[in-house]
């Protein structure tokens, strides 16, 4: 399998490529992660079961979407496939550090700016994807209402469903989004998608980098409302963002909305406590009606 992988990186780049040095990268929930290396040159692979290749080739092209829209750093994918029994990615090797104030500052401002990239289609992608390693469907829909309703909060809990877990107040909230979207009309633009701490960094040199994204064109509160759900980003990032691109009123409000998605994943994905908190932000939700 490695000769395999750096077979595949070298004729990508045009040059020979031989692991001399692997070491593993912790971080990452899903996938198995590795800095390979031949002395001079250094990637980022990530690797998972033969049947994942589908998701690792969805990721790449979200890194892809991301990159076209110049306005934020992203590895540069540089290969895919599987050898033996699994699937592998390879992707350029970000020497990456804590950032300062200021690198943040610019990640806020820098995301913003993706926020206002348009799809002239309506919401959703052109192809599906996977948040975590759960399938996330993006047909295009010219309603956000619609979209997020069908393929984002319905689409979770029918595969709770499938995990025995029934929300009594499922379709009670289901029911109530157009109470909670009220007067409220986001444009479909460029989102990350998965956007927790983890998956948005400051290389060694200061610059912003998103990393394994999920992207879609939907309300750019999505990306927003996930950067608070785990801890939160530094304050100068929030800065940056609302400096170039002020949050509209409400936000609050849909924050939790958008979040429940997330929660209703990681129940999906892991089980355990977080149907309870999926319920209460649904309580939560119905209350404010
Ligand atoms: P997973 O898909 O398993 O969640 P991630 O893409 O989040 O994996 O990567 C796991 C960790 O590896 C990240 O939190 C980050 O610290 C590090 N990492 C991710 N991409 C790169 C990269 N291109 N170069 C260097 N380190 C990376």
């Amino acid at each position: 399998m490695w000769n395999a992988i750096a077979e595949h990186i070298s004729q990508k780049i045009g040059q020979r490529f031989a692991i001399c040095d692997r070491r593993s990268v912790g971080g990452g929930s899903i996938n198995q992660a590795y800095a390979i290396a031949d002395g001079e040159k250094t990637f980022f692979l990530k690797l998972n079961q033969a049947s994942q290749v589908t998701m690792f080739e969805q990721e790449a092209l979200g890194l892809q979407e991301i990159a076209k829209s110049q306005t934020m750093r992203v590895p540069d994918p540089i290969c895919w496939g599987t050898a033996d029994s699994s699937a592998y990615q390879v992707m350029e090797w970000l020497n990456l550090g804590h950032g300062d104030a200021a690198s943040w500052q610019t990640m806020g401002r820098q995301l913003a700016a993706m926020h206002r990239v348009e799809s002239a289609h309506g919401f959703g992608w052109w192809q599906n994807n996977t948040i975590g390693s759960t399938p996330q469907p993006n047909p295009w829909t010219a309603e956000w209402l619609s979209f997020y309703r069908e393929y984002r909060l319905r689409y979770q809990f029918q595969l709770a469903h499938r995990r025995g877990q029934h929300f009594p107040q499922e379709s009670e909230l289901l029911a109530a989004l157009p109470k909670l979207l009220s007067g409220y009309d986001p444009r479909p633009v460029l989102v990350h998608g998965d956007l927790w701490s983890g998956n948005a960094a400051v290389t060694t040199e200061g610059e912003p980098v998103l990393l394994d994204p999920a992207v879609y064109y939907g309300d750019r509160e999505v990306d927003i409302a996930m950067t608070e759900l785990f801890g939160g980003f530094p304050a100068a990032f929030y800065q940056g963002y609302k400096a170039a691109y002020p949050l509209d009123p409400g936000y609050s409000r849909r924050k939790l909305l958008y979040n429940l998605y997330h929660i209703l994943n990681h129940f999906n994905l892991f089980g355990g406590s977080y149907s309870a908190q999926a319920s209460r932000m649904i309580d939560q939700l119905l209350a404010t009606l």
